[in-house]
């Protein structure tokens, strides 16, 4: 089996099991129990908080919030630009048409308490320009929130300019880092960023897990109302054994990110070039400015449904970047942002690899493509018309 969708889960690491177990096996004290037990779980928890500072260049313990994941970080960024700015009268926000749902309803939400929300446009690269971001901001924007990376098409944005120019209007910027975190650096000051949510799951930690950084004196909105956990911003018991795993995780991505990233470059550039063969197919984002791992494509003349279904028949496991894998039939809101019509949009193709993918394995699957799509093309109607002439290929 040839696990190519890493961008919807990873595998957790073997360090990051054994952590975790170690922790579920041993210090399974509550943090905030004063005798001895509890005390060794705090222990590891503010350990684990210092790992995570250190990995993405925060400051100060009191800048990470343990969350269940990229989702509730997400929501708790956006909630907590939106509770200032309520206060300071400036209910704008700023974003873009392609963000992850997790950003995309929470501020559909807002627009429903009165908030005014600006989804700038994705260029065909699939990349946001600073100088629109910096043209969106008014007197009365509360927050730009656009992501590091994005999950569909891996382009990488330039977070560092929009970061300096939202620092400049004194604007506060949230960037969703999940797939950024532990694959690409990240630095929270360097690229000038005031929120940054990341999840565990993405980088070989573990699924219901992931941290909120706020930059020191933004006060932050809590969505879990109870103990004084996470200093009264996120209630109920510490997830101890998933934030060390967290921990354990994270510090590994970082070690080995750069050696990893280039090996896992040399074989994304090879899948992008075999599968450029296809007649009528193409690339989706910039070809440069993507993650190490992704690789996203169009397909003209056929449905991604079915072209991953025959995939992993043949032992490939990967995503359409669609939503019609949920029982929807809306053709991946990602891959309309970058403007690729309906039909076209329908034939996508997601891999997402990292450096464990052999050579071998990628010309099978480059091979297992290139026999899939010509297999489906043979019985597609709108190939036919396409190939008839009845129609106008677009790619
Ligand atoms: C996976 C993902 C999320 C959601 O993270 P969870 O931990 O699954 O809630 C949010 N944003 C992006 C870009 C993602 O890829």
């Amino acid at each position: 089996m040839i696990y190519a969708d890493n961008a919807a889960t990873t595998k957790m690491s073997d360090a990051a099991i054994e952590a975790m177990c170690a922790c579920m096996k041993e210090n399974y004290g509550n943090p905030s129990s004063l005798y001895g037990v509890g005390q060794k779980a705090k222990e590891a928890l503010e350990s684990a908080r210092d790992e995570v500072i250190k990995a993405i260049g925060a400051d100060n313990f009191r800048e990470i919030i343990f969350t269940s994941g990229g989702s509730e970080a997400d929501n708790q960024a956006i909630r907590t630009a939106a509770e200032i700015g309520r206060k300071a009268g400036k209910m704008h926000i700023i974003s873009t048409a392609f963000e992850h749902h997790a950003v995309l309803h929470t501020l559909k939400r807002l627009e429903k308490e009165g908030f005014e929300v600006t989804l700038l446009d994705v260029h065909e690269n699939g990349l946001i320009r600073p100088e629109e971001v910096d043209a969106a901001i008014r007197e009365d924007t509360c927050l730009v929130t656009i992501m590091y990376a994005n999950n569909e098409i891996g382009t990488i944005q330039p977070i560092r300019e929009i970061g300096a120019i939202c620092r400049a209007k004194n604007v506060l910027f949230h960037t969703d880092a999940v797939q950024a975190v532990g694959h690409i650096p990240v630095n929270v000051k360097e690229d000038n960023i005031d929120m940054l949510s990341a999840s565990a799951h993405k980088f070989h930690g573990p699924k219901g897990s992931g941290f909120l950084y706020v930059r020191k004196g933004i006060p932050i909105t809590n969505l879990i109302e109870g103990g004084a956990q996470e200093r009264g911003k996120r209630a109920g018991t510490e997830n101890v054994p998933g934030i060390v795993a967290t921990a354990v995780a994270l510090k590994d991505a970082i070690e080995k990110m750069d050696q990893n990233a280039e090996i896992t470059k040399a074989k994304r550039d090879r899948l992008i070039a075999g599968l450029k063969e296809i007649p009528h197919s193409a690339i989706n984002g910039d070809e440069d400015r993507r993650l190490p791992g992704n690789v996203n494509f169009c397909f003209e003349g056929i449905e991604g449904e079915s072209l991953l279904l025959l995939l992993d028949d043949k032992g490939i496991q990967a995503s359409s970047g669609s939503a019609c894998t949920s029982g929807s039939l809306d053709p991946s809101h990602v891959l309309l942002a970058i403007g690729r019509v309906h039909d076209v949009a329908h034939g996508s193709l997601r891999l997402s690899i990292n450096e464990e993918i052999t050579d071998e394995e990628v010309e099978y699957v480059i091979k297992s493509v290139k026999e899939v799509v010509e297999y489906l093309r043979s019985f597609s109607p709108i190939w036919r018309d396409l190939v008839a002439g009845r129609k106008k290929f677009i790619l």
